[in-house]
């Protein structure tokens, strides 16, 4: 039986968690005495040996894309952290960043000595006050004790950080979106290569990672990269927050070993709600295809989510039980994309505009077989051929949910109507 390992969220239940006072009583600021004590090599190599992935969705290997950086780039270098948490379904920077947002920081600031940078910017989303408030007085704080700003703990070491607020469109999550956002300009991707890590924020190499990923390294560093390995599997390394929602008896943030599976987290926390029978979930956020009650076993690492045919994604676990019409829930999510698409490009503007008035079609009962197809034909021309991940994260939960319940999806047309009772169907309840 898997068990939890609270790191990140060990301290959430103390009521100063977020204050200096109270990250310092806790240990914080030490891991950055150990790191300043370091050659920031020795930190990159650390990083890279304990094989942490990125946790904003895509787990690319940190370390890896730290050594991408160009030794002998004229410009300077940046750290750049994305805390523009909007995936639906995605929960965890958030009350991260709440409840402690100086393992944050002090992330940020060994990262960046690690990667040579003197420049480091959080942007947030800017629906979130409460937590751009607070991040804010933590940035004051650690300045006010000279973790920040000129000669670090006497270090000699220099660092400014930012903390920028975004304007709330879900695209400005995407890395490069988030670049133009920083710089002034209209959020919208850019083509990659070259990536940030060669050409990033004012044509710097920047490092772009997400919330959780910087807020891993002070445990890293301070518990070294054997220790880390030795949680999840071999090549899904450590432990994540997984985002338990819906409809669970006890929803919220479960950190646990990367590997742990849905049956063992709905087991601690509490099953479905009013023991219902669990109809389908998402492993990772809206964009990654549904499991259903046959995957409850699938080990929640990056190769076993994708080996059976999903993606781990940022492990936003939503929780659907059997009161929920599927085809509501693709509708909500498909308008969702539909009003973020930043229409650069035109299979994801088009395409995820159809989805919408498809879906509606269908799920108002007057559909066709003949919709259900050209929702598949729509998903062929948008997978792969989108600019940004946005466009293929649209498919995700239509063409799986077409292969899981089409049966459902013909119920609604041939009863001209949804078959489920409106009364007892709450989607996100
Ligand atoms: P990606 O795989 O294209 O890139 C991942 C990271 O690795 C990026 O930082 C990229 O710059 C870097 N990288 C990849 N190849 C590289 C190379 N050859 N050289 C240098 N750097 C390289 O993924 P993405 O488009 O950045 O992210 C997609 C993911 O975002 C999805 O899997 C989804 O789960 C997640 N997502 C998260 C949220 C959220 O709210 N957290 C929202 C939407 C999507
Ligand atoms: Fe914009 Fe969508 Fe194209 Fe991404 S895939 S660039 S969000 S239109």
């Amino acid at each position: 039986m898997t068990t939890l390992t609270p790191v990140l969220t060990r301290n959430w239940d103390q009521p100063d968690s977020f204050t200096l006072a109270g990250y310092e009583r806790d240990g914080g600021y030490s891991a950055l005495r150990t790191a300043l004590a370091m050659e920031p090599d020795a930190i990159v190599q650390t990083v890279k040996d304990s094989g942490l992935r990125g946790r904003g969705g895509a787990g690319f290997p940190t370390g890896m894309k730290w050594g991408f950086l160009p030794a002998d780039s004229p410009n300077p270098r940046y750290l750049v952290v994305n805390a523009d948490e909007s995936e639906p379904g995605t929960c965890k920077d958030i009350p991260l960043m709440l409840a402690n947002p100086h393992v944050l920081v002090e992330g940020v600031i060994i990262s960046s000595y690690a990667i040579r940078s003197n420049h480091a910017f959080i942007y947030v989303r800017g629906e979130v006050l409460h937590v751009i408030r607070r991040l804010q007085q933590a940035v004051r704080d650690a300045y006010a004790a000279g973790y920040l700003g000129k000669n670090i703990l006497g270090s000699g070491y220099d660092l400014e950080l930012v903390v920028h607020t975004g304007a709330g469109a879900y695209i400005c999550g995407e890395e490069t979106a988030l670049l133009d956002s920083l710089e002034g300009y209209r959020g919208q991707p850019r083509l990659k290569p070259p990536f940030p890590a060669v050409a990033g924020l004012y044509g710097g190499p920047t490092v772009i990672n997400n919330v959780e990923s910087i807020a891993s390294v002070p445990s890293i560093v301070a518990n070294g990269a054997d220790w880390f390995t030795s949680m999840g599997t071999e090549k899904s390394a450590g432990f994540g927050i997984f985002s338990l929602s819906g409809h669970v008896t006890r929803p919220g943030q479960y950190e646990a070993p990367l590997g742990i599976t849905l049956r063992e987290l709905l087991d601690m926390a509490g099953g479905v709600r009013g023991g219902r029978r669990l109809k389908f979930w998402t492993p990772g956020g809206s964009s990654t295809p549904l499991f259903t009650e046959e995957h409850l076993d699938v080990p929640l690492d990056f190769e076993s989510v994708g080996a059976a045919g999903s993606m781990l994604g940022t492990r936003a676990l939503q929780i659907f039980d059997d009161t929920v019409c599927v085809v509501r829930a693709v509708l909500r999510w498909s308008e969702f994309y539909a009003h973020e698409s930043c229409g650069k490009c035109t299979p994801c503007r088009e395409g995820t505009y159809w989805y919408k008035q498809l879906l509606k079609r269908l799920d108002a009962g007057q559909g066709t077989e003949e919709d259900l197809d050209t929702l598949l034909d729509l998903s062929d021309n948008i997978l792969g051929r989108s600019f940004c991940a946005l466009g293929d994260g649209a498919t995700s939960p239509v063409v799986s949910s077409i292969k899981l319940f089409r049966d459902e999806y013909v119920r609604h047309f041939e009863q001209g109507g949804c078959p489920f009772d409106p009364a007892k169907s709450t989607l996100w309840g």
